[in-house]
């Protein structure tokens, strides 16, 4: 498959999907990023690599963190982790607290605010360091030393996080976290800074498309639990868009509001389309609809 020849066609094809989105507001830093910025990156298993635009320029990977944070509980804490985190889709905004308080303080999924300050708070348990130790492990995944949590994305996440520390304090009043919600909501923010390219992020999140092996070989996981994390990332990765992801596209994906998406076609490769124009979900417009004509184009989807 040439995969270069078909992401230059998406690249040129969705050229007139900007402007329907918008650039997220939610901290200063992110609304001042340039909307018009656009990069899609393959890594194959057999270690190709395809790329084009501004597909190795770091950007705020948000959300998209949640999957390395959760890799990493599961993989130390196993299946006590559903303990205190359900595994179902949710049908609000990714921020909301509405269900929370229906499902007794449980999140719905890991993937929505809640469940990844639950997962955090496991983190916070596990590391002396965390926001180290995460940082760490997303480098040796991507296999470059380089990439950082950028402070002024984190310190406006703090300031403007009234939602997350809403959330926060429900999950304490709940039971639901461990540590103080101050070390919680810190580590969160952090995590949610890291920035990334779109070649990292497919590097680095290649084992999921790779029986659980990361680029330089490594078990991240084992066959079931990477399974489990794509399965995830299929029902939940998009939030309350997860059923239109599906519809459309028909990869795990999961986005974040800095406008990524990283999508898993299982047994094959990892892609990365970044662009900040959102949907009114907080989902990148461009990048969904570069995906969807991605797997149009390559017929390759699990469905
Ligand atoms: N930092 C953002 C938040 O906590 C992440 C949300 C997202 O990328 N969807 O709300």
């Amino acid at each position: 498959m040439d995969y270069y020849k078909i992401i230059e066609k998406i690249y040129q094809d969705t050229q007139n999907c900007f402007g329907k989105g918008k650039v997220s507001s939610y901290i200063p830093p992110l609304a001042g990023i340039d909307g018009k910025k656009y990069g899609i990156a393959i890594r194959t298993v057999t270690g190709e690599e395809y790329k084009i635009g501004d597909a190795d320029e770091p950007f705020s990977i948000q959300s998209i963190s949640k999957v390395f944070a959760l890799t990493y509980v599961f993989h130390q804490l196993g299946n006590k982790v559903w303990k205190r985190v359900g595994r179902e889709p949710s049908s609000n905004q990714f921020n909301s607290i509405i269900e929370l308080e229906k499902d007794n303080g449980i999140p719905r999924n890991p993937f929505i605010n809640a469940g990844a300050l639950v997962i955090t708070d496991m983190l916070c348990e596990l590391h002396k360091k965390p926001k180290v130790s995460l940082l760490n492990y997303v480098q040796k995944l991507a296999q470059n030393p380089n990439i950082y949590i950028n402070e002024e994305v984190a310190k406006a996440e703090a300031e403007f996080g009234y939602r997350n520390a809403a959330v926060a304090n429900f999950l304490k009043s709940s039971d639901n976290l461990t540590n103080p919600i101050k070390t919680v909501l810190d580590t969160y923010f952090h995590q949610c800074s890291i920035e990334m390219s779109c070649i990292d992020l497919c590097r680095a999140c290649l084992f999921l498309a790779n029986n659980g092996h990361s680029i330089d070989n490594e078990q991240v996981l084992g066959f079931r639990p990477n399974k489990k994390i794509n399965s995830l990332m299929m029902v939940c990765g998009l939030y309350n868009e997860a059923g239109n992801f599906a519809w459309r596209v028909g990869l795990p994906g999961k986005s974040g509001i800095g406008g990524g998406i990283v999508a898993i076609v299982p047994g094959k490769l990892a892609i990365t389309v970044w662009s900040p124009e959102l949907n009114k979900n907080g989902n990148s417009y461009v990048g969904f609809k570069a995906l969807e004509l991605f797997t149009t184009l390559t017929k390759e989807s699990i469905f």
